[in-house]
């Protein structure tokens, strides 16, 4: 079956369905968006739309933010087991064991982890606000996880004491294992142009950064800096979309940062997703509510900072 893009947008349309995307799928994909974003911005965008029909195009956990945000919306994706190895990284076990190991110690965990996980969490994170997040606890002491690299970071930025939770495991794939030789041969092809990197990163990355921040940060930090190349030190797919927030400008990816998990979305299954809508988004009402809890204290804490960045991209 040859599918294009336009197909998909028309049985959308008929069907009545609105299509969200996570700014790591592939461009083709990006390109047939309603919405396109971080997997916060977007579930939060969601929940300000009448649609009642949402066709997700990212991982499992993301979904799950969506559902767990949206509940009384129908909730489909293309492939069920697209799913994120550093959130599966984190177990209810391992935090329930941490809390009883740091009796009283807040627990804060990056947005990419499980939904049972958020449940038995203090307070969610994203990439854009950990640092402010960690700040904004009366506590000294903090468990943070999934992501080694993340907490590294946050500790950094916060003088605080971070422990990660579960430790040298939790990391993501993509952003731990890009090698600084790779990006120095970048920056040695590429002499004028800014290095962008996302917090996932390791510290030896984090050190040949112009600019350190999340997805969102990254869509905005152009539009500051004179330089008019960026290396784009995250999955492949986010220069795709920054290429079409700043046209004049030049986005290079990394070769080596391909999420697989991300792209098991293709143009057939999204297709098949549309026409079958056999795989719905389902979640226990009581997770949901336990879930959602802990993402409405992260809210409460970055009221203002979330104000000024509601600004969601809407493909064209
Ligand atoms: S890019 Fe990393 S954190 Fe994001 S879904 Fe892929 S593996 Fe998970």
């Amino acid at each position: 079956m040859y599918v294009t893009p336009e197909k998909i947008r028309k049985l959308a349309d008929e069907k009545g369905y609105i299509i969200v995307a996570h700014n790591y799928q592939i461009p083709e994909l990006q390109q047939i968006a309603d919405y396109l974003g971080d997997s916060l911005q977007l579930a939060r965008i969601v929940t300000r739309i009448d649609a009642k029909k949402i066709l997700f195009l990212g991982v499992d956990f993301m979904a799950e933010v969506m559902k767990v945000l949206n509940p009384e919306k129908k909730i489909i994706v293309p492939v069920r087991y697209s799913t994120c190895p550093m959130a599966n990284s984190l177990t209810v076990e391992d935090v329930l064991k941490y809390k009883e190991i740091y009796k009283g110690v807040p627990v804060v965990v990056y947005v990419n982890s499980r939904t049972e996980v958020k449940a038995v969490a203090d307070v969610v994170c994203t990439s854009a606000n950990a640092v402010d997040v960690v700040k904004a606890l009366d506590s000294d002491t903090i468990l943070f996880g999934p992501d080694k690299n993340l907490t590294s970071y946050v500790a950094e930025k916060t003088g605080k004491n971070i422990i990660p939770i579960p430790g040298e495991t939790g990391y993501c794939y993509v952003h731990n294992y890009v090698k600084d030789s790779e990006i120095k041969k970048m920056m040695s092809k590429y002499p004028n142009a800014e290095v962008m990197v996302h917090p996932e990163v390791p510290k030896n990355i984090r050190n040949l950064a112009h600019f350190i921040g999340s997805t969102s940060q990254m869509e905005k930090y152009p539009a500051s800096s004179k330089a008019n190349e960026f290396i784009v030190v995250t999955e492949v797919g986010m220069p795709a979309k920054l290429e079409k927030l700043y046209p004049d400008k030049v986005f290079i990816p990394v070769p080596s940062m391909v999420c697989y998990n991300m792209k098991k979305n293709n143009l057939r299954n999204t297709y098949l997703a549309l026409l079958e809508e056999k795989i719905e988004v389902t979640l226990d009402s009581e997770l949901i509510a336990k879930a959602r809890k802990a993402i409405e204290r992260m809210l409460e804490i970055t009221e203002g900072a979330e104000r000024s960045e509601r600004k969601v991209v809407k493909s064209a």
